[in-house]
């Protein structure tokens, strides 16, 4: 069983986003790391709380956990620890404005002591998929801004840290004095700074350069999830390494398949003719359009199961399935003959209902479907 997010924070459901953000700043102080070294009670507390922030700073997730819990994120990005420390520390420049997470597009620490890695900050990207393009997997091209390590940068070793990357301070938090080995200001831990750069590079050597990224989303993706695209995010000056670039999944609107996990859902509606006849009828699929046949005397409420027309799952678990909903269409206009017809056969016996046990109640048909 998860932890409430909000529990983890220790706030309530009403909490304003500062609150979030107050309870976040007191949560990461309190287990930060470089605080509680090998400590790893503190460390998951450390994660915990990211996680908790992650979902409850953002207008959207939050509504959707409010809504639905960790379930919303089933299968998604932020499931068992999905946080690594990088994201944690990218995500502290907006909390603590710079204080930890180093300056612009330096973030993440290497941990305990040792000449860190710097590595690029992290890019983020939403892309919008088909319920196809997700029911098959997808190849997409997408166009980024990264900022690239500009040609004809040089480096030297940084003066304040001796190019160690890091200087111990004494820091005044809301929980009192902490001693902290931090990075470097001067070249944020990298351990150099900037001798030579061209003209059109930024403080740290860097120029945005646009590039086409290509990223293979695997069938069966889930609204919300992340996908990481490892060394596609910002470059990190010198001989850091680059961040990672994020595509966030959406999902747009089928305009007649409803998913429901890796299950779809189609409503179909038959004429009363063809519920008394029989016919076929042709539906969707994410594969194409099929052809199902329809018996005589379908009645109104029926599913139909197609086996593995559904959305494969992410985890490799099989196929979903496509149910398909009959609903047989009253007509609400009759000809003069019809509704004659119709009344001369008030009293037959053929228009008389007789459910057997096959035509279950559309209740529990819906109680067999999730069970
Ligand atoms: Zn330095």
């Amino acid at each position: 069983m998860k932890e409430d997010y909000y529990d983890i924070l220790g706030i309530d459901k009403n909490a304003s986003a500062a609150e979030i953000k107050k309870a976040y700043r007191k949560m990461a102080l309190k287990y930060h790391p470089d605080k509680n070294p090998d400590d790893k009670e503190a460390e998951e507390k450390f994660k915990k709380s990211a996680e908790a922030y992650e979902v409850l700073s953002n207008a959207d997730k939050k509504a959707r956990y409010d809504q639905f819990g960790h379930q919303a994120f089933e299968g998604g990005g932020f499931g068992g620890g999905g946080m690594n420390m990088d994201d944690i520390f990218s995500q502290f420049g907006d909390i603590f404005g710079g204080a930890f997470g180093g300056g612009g597009g330096f973030s993440g620490f290497g941990g305990g002591g040792r000449q860190r890695v710097v590595k690029g900050s992290n890019l983020r990207i939403r892309v919008t998929l088909s319920l196809e393009d997700i029911a098959n997997g997808v190849e997409k091209k997408i166009k980024v801004k990264r900022k690239i390590q500009a040609p004809g940068t040089t480096y030297k070793t940084c003066g304040t840290c001796n190019g160690s990357g890091q200087v111990t301070r004494v820091t005044n938090t809301i929980l009192g004095r902490m001693q902290t080995a931090s990075p470097c200001q001067t070249c944020g831990g990298a351990g150099q700074t900037i001798d030579k750069k061209p003209a059109d590079a930024d403080a740290q050597g860097l120029k945005v350069s646009d590039e086409t990224v290509s990223v293979k989303i695997p069938a069966g993706v889930v609204e919300g999830m992340q996908l990481k695209v490892t060394g596609k995010g910002n470059d990190a000056p010198g001989n850091g390494i680059a961040g990672d670039l994020l595509v966030l999944i959406q999902e747009e609107d089928h305009e007649t398949l409803k998913r429901e996990g890796d299950n779809l859902h189609y409503d179909m509606y038959v004429s009363l003719s063809d519920a008394v006849l029989g016919t076929s009828k042709e539906i969707d699929t994410v594969t194409g359009k099929v052809r199902i046949k329809i018996d005589a005397g379908v009645q109104s409420g029926k599913i139909l199961r197609l086996r593995g027309k559904g959305i494969p799952n992410i985890n490799g678990y099989g196929k979903g399935d496509l149910l398909v909903h009959v609903n047989v269409w009253t007509p609400k206009t009759l000809s003069k003959k019809q509704k004659d017809f119709f009344e001369s056969m008030k009293d037959d016996e053929h228009f008389e209902p007789k459910p057997e046990s096959s035509d279950k109640s559309f209740f529990e048909k819906v109680k067999d479907m999730f069970s």
